[in-house]
């Protein structure tokens, strides 16, 4: 094993110099300067190659520069990228028959960013519970979790419990409620005549790759459909085939009422995210009640279009399952001094360190100089997300280096 970049060479330091001194610091990157990638492997600007093992957060499920959704987004950036609403396109049309047709819903919008499908799903929430449930105005209510991360609008950090994600943000958008994450009782506490939805992460992958306990998922669907609560389900990270399943919440046999998908949705070549219902939901949204210059462009709907066929015809769910058991397995029987607990489904692994072992940055800086990526997530944790294209042999060569630096 050759120790990669011990000090930051010239090149490097000149491009995150650049970085550092124009753009805004409301990031603290790895020191790894990347300039291209190839399914799992990325190379940074000295020519050393990375096993890329956060993807993008799950962005980059499909591998990076996938050929196929390369090929059709030249085409397709050859011919029209961009109609706005105001006209139809032909590739919307076929996009969004396929999305729902692979997501089991009647209905799909398009959005671009994850945190803008999510502003999406509270909207349809809301105007729901006005129109259909018959809420009074102005009173829903949406329950969350606390842990959650659902991205970075002012009404998303409004209702996170990190701190820092609020902290001089405010004011904040009322009408939402925060439980304890998988509490079955304070969820059915927290539900008034009033409540909209509860929406939910079925892993908390921002919160540290946190599960909630088994059956959660099943008996907050059964309450929500009681009470008249729309269970809403952010798979922004988790959906299509992260955690080796279509959705993570197919793990329970929960079908969600709106589905939340993002990420992985374009295989990391341009934003493309979506909010899947059926018409009884999606309906509330009438000409002029919501919309995106770019939601649902034909560049965008290529790419989607691709990116879905690849998962389908690469098994990159079956994969994900497989080399998910695999990788799961080679850390769970690594017996580190310093794990307190390797947990998570599929590609989405979360290794736990205990308090002791020191800050989870400082073991993915070691990890990056045996040419491994990963992020840490809360200090304590280190998230393996690799691509869903992942084999056997590359496994067994991260292992080698995990087991290193957690030795
Ligand atoms: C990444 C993420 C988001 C936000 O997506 P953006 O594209 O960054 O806005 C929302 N929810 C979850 C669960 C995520 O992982």
């Amino acid at each position: 094993m050759s120790i990669i970049g011990e000090t930051v060479t010239t090149k490097s330091a000149h491009l995150i110099e650049l970085e550092k001194k124009w753009g805004a610091q409301n990031y603290k990157p790895l020191d790894v300067v990347l300039t291209r990638g190839e399914g799992v492997w990325v190379e940074d600007v000295e020519g050393n190659r990375y096993l890329d093992c956060l993807s993008a957060y799950s962005a980059v499920s499909q591998g990076h520069c996938h050929p196929r959704i390369l090929a059709a987004m030249q085409a397709q950036a050859g011919r029209i990228t961009l109609t706005s609403r105001a006209f139809y396109n032909d590739q919307l049309g076929p996009f969004v028959q396929e999305l729902c047709e692979f997501g089991g819903y009647e209905k799909a919008l398009p959005m671009n960013s994850g945190a803008e499908a999510v502003e999406t799903a509270i909207k349809a929430a809301r105007k729901w519970a006005y129109t259909v449930k018959g809420v009074p105005d102005d009173q829903a209510e949406i329950i969350v979790c606390a842990g959650n991360f659902h991205g970075r609008t002012t009404t998303i950090v409004g209702f996170s419990s990190e701190e820092q994600y609020r902290s001089g943000f405010g004011p904040f958008t009322p009408g939402f409620k925060l439980i304890p994450y998988g509490d079955m009782e304070a969820l059915a506490a927290a539900i008034t005549p009033n409540t909209a939805a509860f929406l939910v992460e079925p892993i908390q992958g921002e919160g540290g790759v946190v599960t909630p306990p088994p059956g959660f998922l099943t008996e907050a669907a059964e309450l929500c459909r009681r009470q008249n609560v729309l269970f809403i389900a952010d798979e922004i990270q988790t959906g299509l085939g992260r955690t080796g399943a279509r959705f993570a919440c197919d793990h329970e046999d929960v079908r969600p009422d709106i589905i939340i998908l993002g990420k992985a949705l374009s295989g990391g070549f341009y934003p493309v995210s979506a909010i899947l219902a059926d018409a009884e939901i999606m309906d509330v949204f009438l000409p002029g009640d919501h919309g995106s210059t770019f939601g649902g462009n034909p560049l965008g709907a290529v790419i989607a279009r691709e990116a879905l066929a690849v998962l389908r015809d690469e098994d990159l769910i079956g994969n994900a399952a497989r080399m998910g058991e695999y990788f799961i397995d080679r850390l769970s029987d690594m017996a580190s001094p310093h794990v307190h607990e390797v947990r998570g489904k599929g590609l989405l692994i979360g290794v736990d360190l205990l308090p002791e072992a020191g800050a989870a940055r400082d073991y993915c800086e070691r990890l990056r100089q045996l040419g491994i990526l990963a992020k840490d997530t809360h200090k304590t944790v280190i998230r393996f997300a690799p691509p869903l294209v992942i084999t056997r042999p590359d496994i067994d060569w991260a292992m080698e280096r995990i087991a290193y630096v957690l030795a």
